[in-house]
Protein backbone atom coordinates (compact mmCIF):
# COMPACT_ATOMS: atom_id res chain seq x y z
CA UNK A 1 0.00 0.00 0.00
CA UNK A 2 1.05 3.42 -0.74
CA UNK A 3 0.71 5.70 2.00
CA UNK A 4 1.12 9.48 3.00
CA UNK A 5 1.91 10.84 6.48
CA UNK A 6 0.49 14.13 6.82
CA UNK A 7 2.39 15.83 9.41
CA UNK A 8 0.28 18.01 11.67
CA UNK A 9 1.60 18.97 15.13
CA UNK A 10 3.72 15.63 15.88
CA UNK A 11 7.17 16.73 15.20
CA UNK A 12 8.75 13.52 16.46
CA UNK A 13 9.72 10.22 15.23
CA UNK A 14 9.74 8.77 18.63
CA UNK A 15 6.04 7.42 20.09
CA UNK A 16 4.60 8.54 17.15
CA UNK A 17 1.38 6.09 16.13
CA UNK A 18 1.29 7.30 12.57
CA UNK A 19 4.77 6.84 11.43
CA UNK A 20 5.21 3.64 14.09
CA UNK A 21 1.64 2.71 11.97
CA UNK A 22 2.37 3.46 8.47
CA UNK A 23 5.95 2.09 8.04
CA UNK A 24 4.59 -1.29 9.33
CA UNK A 25 1.26 -0.98 6.93
CA UNK A 26 2.89 0.30 3.81
CA UNK A 27 4.68 -0.41 0.81
CA UNK A 28 6.06 2.76 0.16
CA UNK A 29 5.54 5.97 2.52
CA UNK A 30 5.77 9.62 1.88
CA UNK A 31 5.83 12.10 5.21
CA UNK A 32 4.02 15.46 3.77
CA UNK A 33 3.98 18.36 5.37
CA UNK A 34 1.89 21.75 3.86
CA UNK A 35 1.73 25.26 5.11
CA UNK A 36 -1.40 26.23 4.59
CA UNK A 37 -2.14 30.23 4.23
CA UNK A 38 -5.13 30.34 5.71
CA UNK A 39 -3.71 28.76 8.96
CA UNK A 40 -0.82 31.07 8.61
CA UNK A 41 -2.73 34.19 7.89
CA UNK A 42 -5.37 33.53 10.96
CA UNK A 43 -5.31 36.18 14.29
CA UNK A 44 -4.32 33.52 16.39
CA UNK A 45 -1.66 32.75 14.39
CA UNK A 46 2.06 34.60 15.45
CA UNK A 47 5.72 34.75 14.08
CA UNK A 48 6.36 32.62 16.86
CA UNK A 49 4.46 29.95 15.54
CA UNK A 50 5.91 30.25 12.07
CA UNK A 51 9.11 29.66 14.29
CA UNK A 52 8.20 26.85 16.27
CA UNK A 53 6.95 25.01 12.89
CA UNK A 54 9.34 25.79 10.96
CA UNK A 55 12.06 24.51 13.82
CA UNK A 56 9.46 21.17 14.05
CA UNK A 57 9.40 20.89 10.28
CA UNK A 58 13.36 21.00 9.74
CA UNK A 59 14.24 18.61 12.38
CA UNK A 60 12.00 15.81 11.51
CA UNK A 61 13.07 16.00 7.74
CA UNK A 62 16.59 15.70 9.09
CA UNK A 63 15.70 12.74 11.53
CA UNK A 64 13.80 11.27 8.57
CA UNK A 65 16.32 11.63 6.03
CA UNK A 66 19.07 9.94 7.90
CA UNK A 67 17.11 6.95 8.09
CA UNK A 68 16.30 7.07 4.62
CA UNK A 69 12.91 8.66 4.83
CA UNK A 70 12.26 11.60 1.97
CA UNK A 71 9.87 14.23 2.71
CA UNK A 72 8.04 16.33 0.86
CA UNK A 73 7.53 20.24 2.32
CA UNK A 74 4.83 21.90 0.63
CA UNK A 75 2.66 25.30 1.03
CA UNK A 76 -0.26 25.85 -0.17
CA UNK A 77 -4.38 24.85 0.05
CA UNK A 78 -4.07 21.14 1.44
CA UNK A 79 -6.57 19.47 -0.67
CA UNK A 80 -4.83 21.03 -3.79
CA UNK A 81 -1.57 19.97 -2.98
CA UNK A 82 -3.36 16.37 -1.68
CA UNK A 83 -4.45 16.21 -4.99
CA UNK A 84 -1.75 17.45 -6.62
CA UNK A 85 0.46 14.38 -5.00
CA UNK A 86 -1.85 12.02 -6.02
CA UNK A 87 -1.50 12.60 -9.43
CA UNK A 88 1.92 12.11 -8.97
CA UNK A 89 1.87 9.34 -6.21
CA UNK A 90 -1.51 7.40 -6.34
CA UNK A 91 -1.61 7.03 -2.53
CA UNK A 92 -4.23 4.33 -0.73
CA UNK A 93 -3.68 5.84 2.59
CA UNK A 94 -3.16 8.86 4.42
CA UNK A 95 -1.91 8.46 8.08
CA UNK A 96 -2.16 11.43 10.81
CA UNK A 97 -2.42 12.56 14.33
CA UNK A 98 -5.93 13.33 15.43
CA UNK A 99 -6.06 17.10 16.28
CA UNK A 100 -8.64 19.13 17.81
CA UNK A 101 -7.59 22.76 17.09
CA UNK A 102 -9.08 26.50 15.61
CA UNK A 103 -12.08 26.80 14.03
CA UNK A 104 -9.72 26.65 10.60
CA UNK A 105 -8.23 23.01 11.31
CA UNK A 106 -11.80 21.96 12.36
CA UNK A 107 -12.87 22.95 8.63
CA UNK A 108 -9.97 22.44 6.73
CA UNK A 109 -10.10 18.34 8.13
CA UNK A 110 -13.36 18.04 7.17
CA UNK A 111 -12.26 19.30 3.48
CA UNK A 112 -9.99 16.82 3.72
CA UNK A 113 -12.27 14.19 5.01
CA UNK A 114 -14.57 14.62 2.01
CA UNK A 115 -11.66 14.80 -1.09
CA UNK A 116 -10.41 11.46 0.66
CA UNK A 117 -13.98 9.66 0.29
CA UNK A 118 -14.18 11.26 -3.40
CA UNK A 119 -10.69 9.79 -3.81
CA UNK A 120 -11.31 6.23 -2.30
CA UNK A 121 -8.31 7.30 -0.21
CA UNK A 122 -8.24 5.48 3.72
CA UNK A 123 -7.75 8.64 6.34
CA UNK A 124 -6.43 7.41 9.30
CA UNK A 125 -6.35 9.40 12.26
CA UNK A 126 -4.20 8.14 14.89
CA UNK A 127 -5.74 9.44 18.21
CA UNK A 128 -2.25 10.68 20.72
CA UNK A 129 -4.18 11.29 23.73
CA UNK A 130 -6.80 10.77 25.82
CA UNK A 131 -9.24 13.60 24.48
CA UNK A 132 -12.24 11.48 22.89
CA UNK A 133 -13.29 12.42 19.30
CA UNK A 134 -16.07 14.44 18.86
CA UNK A 135 -16.93 13.79 22.89
CA UNK A 136 -16.97 15.80 25.99
CA UNK A 137 -15.55 15.60 29.44
CA UNK A 138 -18.20 13.12 31.04
CA UNK A 139 -18.16 10.58 28.09
CA UNK A 140 -14.56 10.64 28.36
CA UNK A 141 -14.49 9.93 32.32
CA UNK A 142 -16.54 6.78 31.83
CA UNK A 143 -13.99 5.86 28.94
CA UNK A 144 -11.08 6.84 31.16
CA UNK A 145 -12.30 4.35 33.82
CA UNK A 146 -11.83 1.51 31.51
CA UNK A 147 -8.32 2.22 30.31
CA UNK A 148 -6.13 5.70 29.93
CA UNK A 149 -4.14 5.89 26.73
CA UNK A 150 -1.69 8.42 28.06
CA UNK A 151 -0.22 5.37 30.72
CA UNK A 152 0.29 3.18 28.03
CA UNK A 153 4.29 2.50 27.07
CA UNK A 154 5.03 4.84 24.38
CA UNK A 155 6.13 3.00 20.98
CA UNK A 156 10.09 2.97 19.39
CA UNK A 157 11.24 5.00 16.71
CA UNK A 158 10.31 2.45 13.91
CA UNK A 159 12.55 0.85 10.99
CA UNK A 160 12.26 1.74 8.00
CA UNK A 161 14.29 -0.72 6.06
CA UNK A 162 11.35 -2.58 4.72
CA UNK A 163 9.97 0.27 2.84
CA UNK A 164 10.60 0.75 -0.66
CA UNK A 165 11.62 4.18 -1.97
CA UNK A 166 9.80 7.04 -2.60
CA UNK A 167 10.44 7.97 -6.28
CA UNK A 168 13.25 11.52 -5.57
CA UNK A 169 10.94 14.20 -7.85
CA UNK A 170 8.36 13.80 -5.00
CA UNK A 171 11.09 15.20 -2.71
CA UNK A 172 10.67 18.74 -1.18
CA UNK A 173 13.17 20.10 0.95
CA UNK A 174 11.89 22.25 4.15
CA UNK A 175 11.33 25.99 3.50
CA UNK A 176 13.91 28.46 4.95
CA UNK A 177 12.72 31.36 6.98
CA UNK A 178 13.39 33.67 4.11
CA UNK A 179 10.55 31.69 2.09
CA UNK A 180 8.47 31.49 4.74
CA UNK A 181 8.66 35.03 5.95
CA UNK A 182 8.27 36.49 1.96
CA UNK A 183 5.32 33.96 1.62
CA UNK A 184 3.24 35.38 3.95
CA UNK A 185 2.95 39.29 3.65
CA UNK A 186 2.38 39.65 7.69
CA UNK A 187 5.66 38.28 8.60
CA UNK A 188 7.44 39.74 6.03
CA UNK A 189 11.05 41.02 7.09
CA UNK A 190 10.50 39.36 10.36
CA UNK A 191 13.57 38.15 12.31
CA UNK A 192 14.03 35.10 14.14
CA UNK A 193 13.64 35.38 17.91
CA UNK A 194 16.86 33.28 19.80
CA UNK A 195 14.80 33.78 23.11
CA UNK A 196 12.43 31.42 22.35
CA UNK A 197 12.67 27.58 23.38
CA UNK A 198 14.03 25.57 20.55
CA UNK A 199 11.12 23.46 19.16
CA UNK A 200 12.73 20.07 18.00
CA UNK A 201 13.22 16.46 19.50
CA UNK A 202 16.39 16.91 20.91
CA UNK A 203 15.50 19.52 22.23
CA UNK A 204 12.79 17.88 24.16
CA UNK A 205 14.43 15.38 25.29
CA UNK A 206 17.08 17.06 26.56
CA UNK A 207 14.47 19.72 28.70
CA UNK A 208 12.65 16.80 30.02
CA UNK A 209 15.48 14.97 31.20
CA UNK A 210 16.84 17.93 33.12
CA UNK A 211 13.61 18.71 34.96
CA UNK A 212 13.25 14.93 35.72
CA UNK A 213 17.45 14.89 37.27
CA UNK A 214 17.34 18.31 38.35
CA UNK A 215 15.16 21.37 38.45
CA UNK A 216 11.80 19.84 38.82
CA UNK A 217 12.58 19.12 42.93
CA UNK A 218 11.95 22.81 42.63
CA UNK A 219 8.55 23.01 40.97
CA UNK A 220 6.20 22.89 44.35
CA UNK A 221 6.06 26.51 44.94
CA UNK A 222 8.96 27.64 41.97
CA UNK A 223 5.70 27.61 39.81
CA UNK A 224 4.14 30.61 41.27
CA UNK A 225 6.64 33.38 40.90
CA UNK A 226 7.72 34.61 36.85
CA UNK A 227 11.12 34.78 38.69
CA UNK A 228 11.59 31.02 39.24
CA UNK A 229 9.12 29.43 36.74
CA UNK A 230 11.43 29.99 33.95
CA UNK A 231 13.91 27.27 36.29
CA UNK A 232 11.56 25.14 38.07
CA UNK A 233 8.49 24.86 35.47
CA UNK A 234 9.38 21.71 33.30
CA UNK A 235 8.98 24.12 30.45
CA UNK A 236 7.58 21.13 28.20
CA UNK A 237 4.18 23.17 27.19
CA UNK A 238 5.64 24.29 23.73
CA UNK A 239 7.07 20.67 23.08
CA UNK A 240 3.81 19.31 23.98
CA UNK A 241 1.45 21.83 21.94
CA UNK A 242 3.97 20.76 19.04
CA UNK A 243 4.61 17.27 19.23
CA UNK A 244 8.06 17.20 19.66
CA UNK A 245 7.74 14.69 22.48
CA UNK A 246 4.30 12.37 23.41
CA UNK A 247 2.86 13.36 26.53
CA UNK A 248 2.41 9.32 27.18
CA UNK A 249 6.46 9.50 26.90
CA UNK A 250 6.66 12.43 29.36
CA UNK A 251 4.08 10.21 31.74
CA UNK A 252 6.81 7.04 30.96
CA UNK A 253 9.78 8.90 32.25
CA UNK A 254 8.28 10.33 35.02
CA UNK A 255 7.14 6.56 36.95
CA UNK A 256 11.31 5.67 35.70
CA UNK A 257 12.23 8.58 37.81
CA UNK A 258 9.72 8.27 40.53
CA UNK A 259 11.55 4.36 41.03
CA UNK A 260 14.78 5.87 41.04
CA UNK A 261 13.77 8.73 43.43
CA UNK A 262 12.24 5.75 46.07
CA UNK A 263 16.19 6.03 48.30
CA UNK A 264 17.19 9.77 47.56
CA UNK A 265 17.35 11.74 50.73
CA UNK A 266 15.30 14.08 49.18
CA UNK A 267 12.91 12.38 47.83
CA UNK A 268 9.62 14.18 49.86
CA UNK A 269 10.41 17.17 48.09
CA UNK A 270 10.59 15.55 44.94
CA UNK A 271 7.26 13.65 45.42
CA UNK A 272 5.46 16.72 46.41
CA UNK A 273 7.12 18.57 43.04
CA UNK A 274 6.19 15.58 41.01
CA UNK A 275 2.82 14.83 42.23
CA UNK A 276 2.34 18.63 41.18
CA UNK A 277 3.64 18.11 38.09
CA UNK A 278 1.69 15.24 37.23
CA UNK A 279 -1.58 16.84 38.17
CA UNK A 280 -0.83 19.65 35.55
CA UNK A 281 -0.52 16.83 33.01
CA UNK A 282 -3.49 15.19 33.88
CA UNK A 283 -4.73 18.91 32.87
CA UNK A 284 -4.18 19.10 29.29
CA UNK A 285 -6.38 16.49 27.76
CA UNK A 286 -9.34 17.40 30.20
CA UNK A 287 -9.17 21.18 28.79
CA UNK A 288 -8.46 20.10 24.98
CA UNK A 289 -11.52 17.92 25.37
CA UNK A 290 -13.85 20.91 26.06
CA UNK A 291 -12.48 22.18 22.76
CA UNK A 292 -13.27 18.99 21.13
CA UNK A 293 -16.78 18.94 22.43
CA UNK A 294 -17.52 22.66 21.57
CA UNK A 295 -15.41 23.63 18.46
CA UNK A 296 -16.85 27.09 18.72
CA UNK A 297 -14.95 27.93 21.75
CA UNK A 298 -12.73 30.68 20.06
CA UNK A 299 -16.31 32.23 19.39
CA UNK A 300 -18.56 31.47 21.68
CA UNK A 301 -18.93 31.30 25.39
CA UNK A 302 -18.79 27.62 26.47
CA UNK A 303 -22.41 28.94 29.17
CA UNK A 304 -24.21 30.77 26.76
CA UNK A 305 -25.81 32.29 29.67
CA UNK A 306 -22.74 34.59 29.56
CA UNK A 307 -23.16 35.62 25.70
CA UNK A 308 -24.11 38.74 26.33
CA UNK A 309 -21.82 39.56 28.91
CA UNK A 310 -20.62 44.22 28.39
CA UNK A 311 -17.62 44.68 27.70
CA UNK A 312 -16.15 48.17 26.95
CA UNK A 313 -13.36 46.68 24.25
CA UNK A 314 -11.77 50.24 24.16
CA UNK A 315 -8.61 49.67 21.46
CA UNK A 316 -6.65 51.82 23.39
CA UNK A 317 -6.78 50.11 26.52
CA UNK A 318 -5.81 46.70 24.42
CA UNK A 319 -3.41 48.43 22.88
CA UNK A 320 -1.90 49.59 26.11
CA UNK A 321 -2.28 45.85 27.45
CA UNK A 322 -0.71 44.29 24.35
CA UNK A 323 2.89 46.27 24.69
CA UNK A 324 2.59 46.71 28.38
CA UNK A 325 2.37 50.00 29.34
CA UNK A 326 -0.96 50.30 31.33
CA UNK A 327 1.03 51.79 34.46
CA UNK A 328 0.30 48.28 36.38
CA UNK A 329 4.17 47.13 36.89
CA UNK A 330 3.42 43.67 37.44
CA UNK A 331 1.32 43.59 33.86
CA UNK A 332 3.47 45.31 32.33
CA UNK A 333 6.30 43.60 32.89
CA UNK A 334 4.06 39.99 32.54
CA UNK A 335 2.66 41.43 28.79
CA UNK A 336 6.93 42.82 28.01
CA UNK A 337 8.25 39.39 28.97
CA UNK A 338 5.53 37.76 26.67
CA UNK A 339 6.43 39.76 23.97
CA UNK A 340 10.10 38.45 24.11
CA UNK A 341 9.99 35.31 25.33
CA UNK A 342 6.99 33.84 24.24
CA UNK A 343 6.45 32.47 28.04
CA UNK A 344 4.83 32.96 31.31
CA UNK A 345 3.65 31.06 34.46
CA UNK A 346 0.63 29.93 35.05
CA UNK A 347 -0.20 32.42 37.74
CA UNK A 348 0.87 35.42 35.38
CA UNK A 349 -0.92 34.26 32.40
CA UNK A 350 -4.34 34.30 35.00
CA UNK A 351 -2.98 37.34 36.06
CA UNK A 352 -3.06 39.54 32.74
CA UNK A 353 -6.33 37.94 31.61
CA UNK A 354 -8.40 38.76 34.73
CA UNK A 355 -6.91 42.16 34.42
CA UNK A 356 -7.71 42.60 31.39
CA UNK A 357 -11.44 41.81 31.33
CA UNK A 358 -11.87 42.84 34.48
CA UNK A 359 -9.38 45.99 34.93
CA UNK A 360 -9.72 46.73 31.20
CA UNK A 361 -13.34 45.50 30.18
CA UNK A 362 -11.81 43.85 27.21
CA UNK A 363 -13.68 40.77 25.88
CA UNK A 364 -11.75 37.57 26.00
CA UNK A 365 -12.78 37.37 22.37
CA UNK A 366 -10.83 40.80 21.78
CA UNK A 367 -8.23 39.22 23.56
CA UNK A 368 -7.88 35.57 22.52
CA UNK A 369 -5.81 36.62 19.48
CA UNK A 370 -3.05 38.54 20.50
CA UNK A 371 -2.67 36.34 23.72
CA UNK A 372 -2.45 33.35 21.43
CA UNK A 373 0.05 34.64 19.48
CA UNK A 374 2.59 35.60 22.06
CA UNK A 375 2.29 32.15 23.53
CA UNK A 376 4.72 30.11 21.61
CA UNK A 377 3.15 26.85 23.50
CA UNK A 378 -0.26 28.21 21.96
CA UNK A 379 -2.66 25.18 22.22
CA UNK A 380 -6.22 26.54 21.49
CA UNK A 381 -8.12 23.68 23.62
CA UNK A 382 -5.99 24.80 26.99
CA UNK A 383 -6.05 28.55 25.62
CA UNK A 384 -9.48 29.12 25.26
CA UNK A 385 -10.61 26.83 28.38
CA UNK A 386 -8.46 29.09 30.33
CA UNK A 387 -9.18 32.09 28.73
CA UNK A 388 -12.86 31.78 29.21
CA UNK A 389 -12.40 30.40 32.85
CA UNK A 390 -10.27 33.44 33.83
CA UNK A 391 -12.57 36.10 32.55
CA UNK A 392 -15.69 34.08 34.55
CA UNK A 393 -17.29 33.12 31.80
CA UNK A 394 -18.12 29.33 32.63
CA UNK A 395 -19.86 29.80 35.16
CA UNK A 396 -19.15 26.81 37.60
CA UNK A 397 -15.29 27.96 38.56
CA UNK A 398 -15.14 30.48 40.94
CA UNK A 399 -14.31 34.17 39.97
CA UNK A 400 -10.87 34.73 40.80
CA UNK A 401 -9.96 38.55 39.98
CA UNK A 402 -6.34 38.96 40.80
CA UNK A 403 -4.54 41.99 42.02
CA UNK A 404 -1.55 42.68 40.43
CA UNK A 405 -0.12 44.37 43.45
CA UNK A 406 -0.71 41.42 45.24
CA UNK A 407 1.29 39.52 42.82
CA UNK A 408 3.93 41.41 42.92
CA UNK A 409 4.25 41.54 46.56
CA UNK A 410 3.92 37.50 46.52
CA UNK A 411 5.62 36.68 43.96
CA UNK A 412 8.45 39.46 42.73
CA UNK A 413 9.01 40.82 46.41
CA UNK A 414 12.61 42.33 45.42
CA UNK A 415 11.55 43.70 41.75
CA UNK A 416 13.83 41.45 40.11
CA UNK A 417 11.13 40.82 37.34
CA UNK A 418 9.61 44.00 37.10
CA UNK A 419 12.97 46.05 36.90
CA UNK A 420 13.99 43.44 34.01
CA UNK A 421 11.08 43.94 31.81
CA UNK A 422 10.50 47.69 33.04
CA UNK A 423 14.01 49.65 32.46
CA UNK A 424 11.89 52.76 33.82
CA UNK A 425 11.82 51.65 37.20
CA UNK A 426 15.05 50.13 37.41
CA UNK A 427 15.46 53.08 40.11
CA UNK A 428 12.72 52.48 41.98
CA UNK A 429 12.37 50.93 45.26
CA UNK A 430 9.89 47.90 45.96
CA UNK A 431 7.80 50.19 47.84
CA UNK A 432 7.47 52.48 45.11
CA UNK A 433 6.52 49.84 42.60
CA UNK A 434 4.08 48.33 44.39
CA UNK A 435 2.14 51.64 44.28
CA UNK A 436 3.32 53.20 40.78
CA UNK A 437 -0.26 52.91 39.47
CA UNK A 438 -1.01 55.84 41.79
CA UNK A 439 2.17 57.98 41.24
CA UNK A 440 3.76 59.89 39.13
CA UNK A 441 6.82 58.52 38.30
CA UNK A 442 8.90 59.71 35.59
CA UNK A 443 8.89 58.25 32.22
CA UNK A 444 6.62 55.37 33.57
CA UNK A 445 2.79 55.87 33.05
CA UNK A 446 0.27 56.04 36.21
CA UNK A 447 -2.29 53.72 36.16
CA UNK A 448 -4.77 53.88 32.70
CA UNK A 449 -7.68 52.74 34.72
CA UNK A 450 -9.13 53.24 38.52
CA UNK A 451 -8.71 49.17 39.10
CA UNK A 452 -10.88 48.98 42.34
CA UNK A 453 -13.47 50.68 40.64
CA UNK A 454 -13.61 48.86 37.00
CA UNK A 455 -13.06 45.71 38.73
CA UNK A 456 -15.95 46.12 41.36
CA UNK A 457 -18.02 46.99 38.01
CA UNK A 458 -17.38 43.81 35.89
CA UNK A 459 -17.79 41.62 38.63
CA UNK A 460 -21.34 43.10 39.65
CA UNK A 461 -21.80 42.33 35.92
CA UNK A 462 -20.77 38.76 35.88
CA UNK A 463 -22.28 38.55 39.41
CA UNK A 464 -25.72 39.45 37.96
CA UNK A 465 -25.79 36.71 35.20
CA UNK A 466 -24.17 34.11 37.80
CA UNK A 467 -27.01 34.63 40.08
CA UNK A 468 -30.27 34.34 37.55
CA UNK A 469 -31.83 31.36 37.76
CA UNK A 470 -31.80 30.77 33.78
CA UNK A 471 -28.04 30.98 34.18
CA UNK A 472 -27.69 28.48 36.88
CA UNK A 473 -29.39 26.17 34.71
CA UNK A 474 -27.52 26.40 31.80
CA UNK A 475 -24.46 26.39 34.28
CA UNK A 476 -25.52 23.20 35.94
CA UNK A 477 -25.59 21.51 32.22
CA UNK A 478 -22.25 22.75 31.82
CA UNK A 479 -21.00 21.60 34.64
CA UNK A 480 -21.99 18.04 33.36
CA UNK A 481 -20.76 17.75 30.17
CA UNK A 482 -17.51 20.01 30.56
CA UNK A 483 -16.49 20.18 34.73
CA UNK A 484 -13.70 18.02 36.03
CA UNK A 485 -14.98 15.66 38.05
CA UNK A 486 -13.71 16.94 41.26
CA UNK A 487 -14.94 21.02 41.50
CA UNK A 488 -13.46 22.59 44.13
CA UNK A 489 -15.58 23.84 46.86
CA UNK A 490 -15.67 27.57 47.71
CA UNK A 491 -12.99 28.30 49.91
CA UNK A 492 -13.33 30.16 53.00
CA UNK A 493 -11.99 33.78 52.40
CA UNK A 494 -8.35 34.58 53.81
CA UNK A 495 -7.57 38.06 55.52
CA UNK A 496 -5.82 40.43 53.42
CA UNK A 497 -2.24 41.05 54.62
CA UNK A 498 -2.06 44.79 55.72
CA UNK A 499 -1.15 47.32 53.13
CA UNK A 500 -2.21 45.12 49.73
CA UNK A 501 -5.17 45.57 47.90
CA UNK A 502 -8.54 44.77 49.81
CA UNK A 503 -10.28 44.94 46.17
CA UNK A 504 -11.52 41.51 46.01
CA UNK A 505 -13.65 41.48 49.63
CA UNK A 506 -16.58 39.79 47.90
CA UNK A 507 -14.11 36.87 46.13
CA UNK A 508 -15.11 33.11 46.71
CA UNK A 509 -11.55 32.13 46.65
CA UNK A 510 -8.73 33.63 48.97
CA UNK A 511 -6.08 32.72 46.19
CA UNK A 512 -5.05 35.22 44.18
C1 LIG B 1 -4.98 32.27 30.12
C2 LIG B 1 -4.13 31.05 30.05
C3 LIG B 1 -3.76 30.53 28.82
C4 LIG B 1 -2.99 29.38 28.74
N1 LIG B 1 -2.63 28.92 27.51
C5 LIG B 1 -1.88 27.82 27.38
C6 LIG B 1 -1.49 27.34 26.10
O1 LIG B 1 -1.86 27.91 25.06
N2 LIG B 1 -0.71 26.22 26.05
C7 LIG B 1 -0.31 25.56 27.17
O2 LIG B 1 0.39 24.55 27.07
N3 LIG B 1 -0.69 25.99 28.40
C8 LIG B 1 -1.44 27.10 28.55
N4 LIG B 1 -1.79 27.54 29.80
C9 LIG B 1 -1.51 26.69 30.96
C10 LIG B 1 -0.16 26.95 31.68
O3 LIG B 1 0.00 28.29 31.99
C11 LIG B 1 1.05 26.46 30.89
O4 LIG B 1 0.83 25.14 30.44
C12 LIG B 1 2.30 26.42 31.78
O5 LIG B 1 2.54 27.68 32.31
C13 LIG B 1 3.48 25.97 30.94
O6 LIG B 1 4.61 25.89 31.72
P1 LIG B 1 5.43 24.51 31.82
O7 LIG B 1 5.63 23.92 30.49
O8 LIG B 1 6.63 24.76 32.66
O9 LIG B 1 4.34 23.63 32.52
P2 LIG B 1 4.32 22.71 33.82
O10 LIG B 1 3.79 23.49 34.93
O11 LIG B 1 5.61 22.02 33.99
O12 LIG B 1 3.19 21.64 33.43
C14 LIG B 1 3.47 20.54 32.55
C15 LIG B 1 2.53 20.57 31.37
O13 LIG B 1 1.19 20.39 31.81
C16 LIG B 1 0.30 21.14 31.00
N5 LIG B 1 -0.38 22.13 31.84
C17 LIG B 1 0.14 22.88 32.81
N6 LIG B 1 -0.80 23.65 33.37
C18 LIG B 1 -1.94 23.37 32.73
C19 LIG B 1 -3.27 23.83 32.85
N7 LIG B 1 -3.63 24.73 33.76
N8 LIG B 1 -4.19 23.34 32.01
C20 LIG B 1 -3.88 22.41 31.09
N9 LIG B 1 -2.63 21.93 30.93
C21 LIG B 1 -1.68 22.40 31.74
C22 LIG B 1 1.17 21.82 29.93
O14 LIG B 1 1.21 21.01 28.80
C23 LIG B 1 2.52 21.88 30.60
O15 LIG B 1 3.59 21.95 29.72
C24 LIG B 1 -2.59 28.71 29.92
C25 LIG B 1 -2.94 29.24 31.15
C26 LIG B 1 -3.70 30.38 31.22
C27 LIG B 1 -4.07 30.93 32.57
Amino acid sequence: MKSVWWIKRDFRISDNQCLDEASKQSSTLLPFFCWEPEILNHGDYSLFHLQAQMEGVLGLYKSLKKRGLISRVVMGNIVEQLETLFKLYPFQAIYSHQETGNLISFNRDNTVRKWCIARGIKWIEKNPSSVMRGGNADQRRLKLRQSDFRKQKPLAIPVFEQLKSVPQPLAKAPLSWGELTRAVPKFSGSNQNSSLVKVDEKSALETLASFLENRGIGYAGGISSPNSAFESGSRLSSHLAWGTISLRSVFDQLDKRRVELKDDHDRSQWNRSLRAFESRLFWRDHFIQRLEAFPELENKALNSAYADLIYEDDLSNLDAWVNGRTGYPMVDACMRCLQECGFLNFRMRAMVVSFACYGLHLSWKTIHEPLAGMFHDYEPGIHLSQLQMQAGVIGFNAIRVYSPRKQFLDHDPNALFVRKWIPELRDKTPAEIAHADESFIDGYIPGIVNLKDRSQEMKNRVFAIRKSASAKKTTQKMLKLHGSQKQKKPQRKKTSPKGQMTLFKTLRSGKT
